[in-house]
C-alpha cells in the first residue's frame, strides 16, 4: 500500500515540488545522499576508504529528456573520476551509471547516445584505475541496459552488471551474463514491478536471492552481494566459503546511510564492503525509492506531508 503511494508519488511533478520544498525532507535526504557536489561524495570516500571500505560512487538522477541534460551527467562522471585522481582515491573505486541519465530515454538515437557517453566514461574510469557499474532500472529497460553492458565488455571486460531478484528472468540472466570475468551486483529490485513480470511476495523474492546468490558463488563471476538483510548476508559468507571463494574474490554492497552497523561488521570480518554513495541534487527518485523500501522512514515523512 504504502509502496504503491510512493511509486505514484515518484511520477507525480506535484508532489515532487511538495517533497522537495518541504522543510523536514533536508533531514532525511541527507541521511541516505552524501552531499551536492563531486568534492562531498569524494570527501565521503576518503572517510570510506580510510576506514577500510571502497566505494561505488553515483551521480544522481534519471529519466533526462534531453540531449544536453545527457551531456552534462557524463561530464559529471568524467569530473568526479577526476577528482578521484587527484585525491589518489580513483583505483579500485567504482561509480555506477544509470543509463536513463545519460539519454536512454531520447526517442530518437537514445540507446546509442547513452551508450555512446557511457563508453566515454569508462574509457576515463580506465585510464585513472576505476571500474563502472550500470545500475538496472524498471523491467522495460533490462534488455536495453544488458545489451549496452554486453558492447562495453567486448573493451572493458570490468562493466558490472546489475540484476535484480525480484524479476522472474533472472536466472536466465544469471546464466547468460555470469562467465568469467564478469562483476555481477545481485540485488532484490527497488521498483514497483507488474506480476506478469516479478515476484509479488517478498518471501519469492527472498527464495529467488538466496538461489541466486548460490549461482553466482558457483559460477566464476566476481559476485557483488547488495543487501542489507543479513541472513542473506549470512547465507552468501556460507556459500563463498563452500566454492572455496578468498575474500577478494565477491564483495557486499549496501547503500550509503543504510545499517551502518552491519556495514562494519563485513569490513571487520575481513570480508570486502563496498559503499554505494549518491550525491547531486536530483535526488527525488532516490529518495523515493529508499523511503518505499522501509515503512518506518516513510512514517514521519507521509505524517508531516498530510499535515502541509
Ligand atoms: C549497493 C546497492 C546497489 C543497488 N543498486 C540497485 C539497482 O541498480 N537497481 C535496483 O533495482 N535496486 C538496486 N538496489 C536496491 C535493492 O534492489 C533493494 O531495493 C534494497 O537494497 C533493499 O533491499 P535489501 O536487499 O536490503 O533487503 P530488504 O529485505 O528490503 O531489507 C532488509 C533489511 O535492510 C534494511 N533496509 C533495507 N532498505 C532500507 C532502507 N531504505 N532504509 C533503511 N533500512 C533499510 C532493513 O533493516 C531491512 O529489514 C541496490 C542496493 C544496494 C545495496
Amino acid at each position: 500500500m504504502i509502496s504503491a503511494l510512493l511509486d505514484r508519488a515518484s511520477r507525480s511533478s506535484r508532489s515532487r515540488h511538495l517533497v522537495e520544498t518541504f522543510p523536514l525532507t533536508r533531514r532525511v535526504v541527507d541521511r541516505f545522499v552524501a552531499g551536492e557536489t563531486s568534492r562531498d561524495a569524494v570527501e565521503v570516500a576518503a572517510a570510506l576508504a580510510a576506514s577500510g571500505m571502497r566505494v561505488s560512487i553515483d551521480v544522481l538522477g534519471e529519466d533526462v529528456v534531453d540531449g544536453g541534460g545527457a551531456r552534462r551527467t557524463g561530464q559529471a562522471y568524467v569530473d568526479l573520476l577526476q577528482l578521484l585522481d587527484e585525491r589518489g582515491l580513483a583505483s579500485g573505486a567504482d561509480v555506477s551509471l544509470k543509463l536513463s541519465a545519460l539519454g536512454r530515454a531520447l526517442p530518437q538515437g537514445g540507446e546509442a547516445m547513452a551508450a555512446e557517453h557511457a563508453h566515454g566514461i569508462c574509457e576515463v574510469a580506465a585510464s585513472v584505475g576505476s571500474t563502472v557499474t550500470l545500475d538496472m532500472e524498471d523491467h522495460t529497460t533490462v534488455d536495453s541496459t544488458l545489451r549496452i553492458g554486453e558492447q562495453l565488455r567486448a573493451t572493458f571486460p570490468w562493466v558490472a552488471t546489475v540484476l535484480q531478484s525480484n524479476l522472474r528472468r533472472t536466472d536466465g540472466d544469471i546464466a547468460a551474463v555470469a562467465d568469467p570475468p564478469a562483476r555481477v551486483r545481485l540485488v532484490k529490485g527497488a521498483y514497483r514491478e507488474p506480476g506478469t513480470v516479478a515476484h509479488e511476495r517478498k518471501r519469492d523474492v527472498d527464495r529467488a536471492y538466496a538461489r541466486q546468490i548460490e549461482a553466482l558463488m558457483a559460477s566464476g563471476c566476481h559476485p557483488m552481494i547488495a543487501t542489507h538483510d543479513p541472513a542473506m548476508l549470512e547465507h552468501a559468507r556460507a556459500s563463498a566459503a563452500r566454492h572455496g571463494r578468498a575474500p577478494g574474490d565477491w564483495e557486499v554492497q549496501m547503500l550509503f546511510g543504510v545499517r551502518t552497523d552491519l556495514q562494519r561488521q563485513v569490513r571487520d570480518r575481513g570480508d570486502t564492503m563496498r559503499v554505494y554513495v549518491p550525491f547531486g541534487t536530483d535526488w527525488y527518485g532516490y529518495l523515493m525509492r529508499r523511503l518505499a523500501e522501509r515503512p518506518a522512514n516513510v512514517v514521519f515523512f507521509l505524517r508531516a506531508l498530510a499535515g502541509r
